[in-house]
């Protein structure tokens, strides 16, 4: 969460920021603001999006070849001007940017106050700034050393990038838990600084991504890293593969639109060249390396947040089912603070999208340091996550800019039948017939889900024009169809703001049955394979109390779309492979709902992707 961006060179840095801005604002969008320094450092900023910061400045003519800026999720104060970033300190000279929380603020807040510091903001931001330029002055230190003496005394997550109007010739950037990136630009002496690549990739691909607690200084045309402890390294310069279009809408109304119907691809990208159907191999380097252990192996955790904990569900029911291993999916947060049993024995799975969501990676290492090998199943290249785990698997979805997961979503469950079925191979829990079925009932779905979205498109927003004043929507399902009416809750309620509850079908009965009336529709995922009858007798339960059914049939379906009051088909495909066709009209639903209701789709009010806070 939050954006940072900042730029050091020659040509003036207002445009880079705000483009840059622009980029990350899926990161947060309370408060934006940039500080420029030409002769004097000034600041610019305001409550609301970068768009309205462009409206606030437009008649300025801004000018300075060094500058920082930031987009906000606020954390620690209202998303006020005064708490917008960048910060100044009491003298005026230092301006910064934070990404993070730093957790003993309020002591060292105390402690400064005590020494005579004042405050304009109520971030914890703010404070570590005033710490570092109270080092600074009482020891007469470079900028540097009194970021570095500030960072040892500081308990949290940061990425932190400052700018001093006595020195216009340097630029600081330091990370701990929170990502960072510094870009090499083509001219010499030209850099960018920013939470992950899109600001850059249109200057440069030449790029270094921090590693926590080392501290970047760009000074005079030169770049340099320090750790923590004051100890050199040598900058890491990696070459960016990701390409400019797929950070632009280009041509959608939405992000999200366009992440929805990448999903052929960014489906077929998580799969292509990692199994052979004819051959029945697996070519994932993990699954490789890690053979003897995976015979070994006693259980299998599973760690993620939100979107990610739902492909986890789905990761539970394909590795149980065909690898027969017992897994266990936590939500990152809980198990990192409970004392959980953890051994040597485990294999820990971390999924997340932006492969530094902070409860995810604090759940990783607690595993790692109890001995368990851990894995990750992330989007982002070179993420934490990526960086901190024994092995894994990237998802090659793609940039995933809207806000509320899509096609992150379903390469993680491509990525997880993979590795489930990769498994099962391994410790011979499956015949081969079944393998081969699944493989190749896999090698199909991108095309399935290319003819479904063209297919399923116009009634989903039929449906969508119907219920889009709803207050609240049920969703139901059964079996691997049970995570995807959690999904599908999910997406509704981050987007259109509407109440929506997942359920297991079978537990209507023990509670949710009572909210049923004519108001509210309710979501039945039925399709074929799975529990079918089972769940023909819950929508007969739904329409004796007068409720309202969508229902997501299997092609050919006619006992479950004579009781709906609208049914969407799906290829009827292997129960285990269901899950990545019938998330697909719920995402689109979701989305025409929350444009019929005015709601910004790409930016939905209090979320920001990229969790790096607790
Ligand atoms: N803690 C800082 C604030 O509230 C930064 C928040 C963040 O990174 O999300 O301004």
């Amino acid at each position: 969460m939050c954006g940072i961006v900042g730029y050091i060179g020659n040509k003036n840095a207002f445009d880079y920021l705000i483009k840059g801005l622009e980029r990350l604002e899926y990161r947060g969008y309370d408060s934006a603001g940039v500080a420029l320094l030409d002769e004097e450092l000034k600041v610019y900023k305001t409550q609301g999006k970068v768009k309205d910061l462009v409206h606030v400045v437009q008649d300025q003519n801004i000018q300075g070849s060094l500058g920082i800026g930031h987009t906000r999720w606020a954390t620690h104060g209202a998303p006020n001007y005064a708490n917008a970033h960048p910060h100044i300190s009491q003298s005026g000279s230092l301006a910064m940017i934070h990404n993070g929380i730093i957790e003993n603020y309020a002591t060292i807040k105390k402690a400064l106050e005590n020494r005579g510091r004042t405050f304009a903001s109520d971030t914890d931001t703010e404070v570590l700034l005033q710490l570092i330029e109270e080092i600074q002055e009482k020891n007469g230190v470079e900028l540097y050393e009194a970021v570095r003496l500030a960072l040892n005394e500081v308990i949290g997550a940061y990425a932190i990038v400052l700018i001093d109007q006595k020195n216009p010739n340097i630029l600081i950037g330091a990370k701990k838990g929170s990502p960072l990136v510094v870009g090499i630009g083509q001219n010499k002496g030209e850099y960018f600084i920013a939470s992950d690549a899109t600001p850059i990739i249109e200057y440069t691909r030449q790029v270094s991504y921090l590693e926590d607690e080392e501290i970047v200084i760009i000074e005079k045309g030169e770049l340099s890293i320090k750790t923590l402890e004051n100890v050199e390294k040598t900058p890491f310069i990696q070459e960016l593969s990701i390409s400019l279009e797929a950070i632009e809408k280009g041509g959608y109304e939405h992000f999200m639109l366009k992440e929805i119907f990448e999903q052929p691809t960014s489906i077929s990208n998580s799969l292509r060249g990692r199994f052979s159907p004819t051959e029945l191999r697996f070519a994932m380097s993990s699954l490789i390396e890690y053979e003897d252990k995976i015979k070994n192996l006693k259980r299998i955790i599973i760690v993620a947040c939100g979107t990610s904990w739902h492909s986890g569900l789905i990761g539970e029911y394909l590795i149980e089912d065909f690898a027969r291993l017992p897994v266990e999916v936590e939500y990152a947060s809980e198990f990192r603070y409970r004392n959980p049993i953890i051994t040597e024995d485990d294999l820990v799975i971390a999924i997340s999208q932006s492969g530094e969501t902070a409860d995810t990676l604090a759940a990783l290492e607690l595993a790692k340091s109890k001995g368990a090998t851990i894995y990750g199943i992330c989007n982002v290249v070179g993420s934490s996550i990526a960086r901190l785990t024994d092995a894994g698997a990237y998802t090659h979805a793609g940039p995933e800019i809207g806000v509320a997961s899509t096609k992150a979503f379903t390469a993680q469950v491509s990525v997880l039948t993979l590795l489930s079925l990769g498994l099962a191979q391994i410790r011979g829990a499956i015949g081969t017939q079944k393998l081969r079925e699944m493989l190749s009932g896999l090698e199909v779905i991108p095309k399935q889900v290319e003819s479904l979205l063209k297919e399923c498109d116009n009634l989903c927003r039929e449906i969508s024009e119907k219920y889009h004043e709803a207050s609240n929507f049920l969703y139901l399902g059964r079996g691997y169809n049970f995570p995807i009416a959690l999904e599908g809750a999910l997406k509704l309620k981050e987007i259109s703001y509407i109440h929506a509850e997942g359920y297991p079908a079978a537990e209507m009965k023990h509670g949710p049955i009572a909210l049923i009336d004519e108001n509210m529709p309710i979501i039945v995922i039925a399709t074929k394979r799975g529990h079918y009858e089972k769940i023909v007798s819950n929508i007969q339960e739904i329409k004796a109390r007068n409720g309202v059914v969508i229902a997501i049939v299997s092609k050919g379906d006619n006992e479950v779309k004579a009781l709906a009051d609208f049914a969407i088909e799906i290829p009827d495909v292997e129960d285990a492979l269901v899950p990545l066709l019938s998330i697909i009209p719920l995402q689109l639903i979701s989305y025409y709902i929350a444009v019929l209701r005015g709601c910004n789709v790409d930016q939905p009010r209090n979320l920001a992707k990229s969790v790096t806070v607790e």
